[in-house]
């Protein structure tokens, strides 16, 4: 596993758990608005790519927090790309703690394998946009099909997972309820509201400056949103 990225200890990561949170590095989106732009590149010598943490260090570090903290969330980045997160999250359960996966859905494949080997514990999926917008938001390698086949696994799933929009410029009270009918009925539907990222591409500052929605208004679409989806609609403006 390549971690770019720590927080040794977080209540608001994984519902209900004293986590620590690990930054895999690498992600094939471009997202206007990421906040991880340091850690998209999987190359340690790349330009601008960040150092991997130390392996034994981290083991060291998982180890000794084992029984202490209640669970690892493996973020990113995107931590699917990594060809050896099976074995990860196994070392991880080895040591008893409770694991979240946080992915922007693009490789169903590795969210049920880990699913069917009982290795994650929670899921977040990120739904960013209603699918015809998903490349201008994310990038051309983004794929709404993949996120679709994502979410279908999760909500056959018995495991508990939610879906995550961040609500940035551009996206419209349209395109919310849009999403809406993309999500399968009852999810955990999680809105973030958007902060500007440090580092932006120069192309982009007209959308990263654009206004978002206010607190206020964010909550009136939600009321809205709620009167028709099935969706259980939870927004956060930390
Ligand atoms: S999916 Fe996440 S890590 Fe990847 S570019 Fe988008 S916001 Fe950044």
């Amino acid at each position: 596993m390549h971690i770019a990225g720590m927080v040794k200890t977080t209540l608001l990561d994984f519902p209900g758990r004293l986590s620590a949170v690990l930054f895999t590095a690498g992600c094939r989106y471009d997202c206007f608005y990421c906040h991880n732009r340091p850690i998209l590149q999987l190359q340690d010598n790349s330009d601008g790519a960040a150092a991997p943490i130390d392996q034994g260090a981290l083991r060291r570090f998982l180890e000794k927090r084992a029984g202490l903290l209640e669970g690892i969330v493996v973020s990113g980045g995107e931590p699917a790309l990594q060809e050896d997160i099976g074995e990860f999250f196994g070392y991880l359960k080895s040591l008893g703690y409770e694991t979240k996966l946080d992915t922007n859905g693009s490789r169903p494949q590795v969210i049920q394998s880990l699913l069917r080997d009982n290795l994650v514990d929670y899921t977040a999926v990120d739904v960013k946009a209603p699918w015809h917008r998903y490349q201008e938001i994310c990038g051309e390698q983004a794929d709404w099909e993949a996120v679709s086949a994502s979410l279908d696994i999760l909500a056959s799933a018995s495991v508990s997972w939610e879906a995550r929009t961040t609500v940035c410029p551009t996206l419209s009270e349209l395109d919310l309820h849009e999403i809406a009918q993309q999500l399968p009925p009852g999810v955990h539907w999680r809105w973030n509201a958007y902060k500007k990222p440090a580092v932006f591409r120069k192309r982009d500052a007209w959308r990263i400056h654009a206004d978002a929605p206010s607190p206020g208004t964010l909550c009136r679409w939600a009321a809205t949103a709620a009167r028709s989806t099935s969706a259980v609609i939870d927004y956060q403006y930390g």
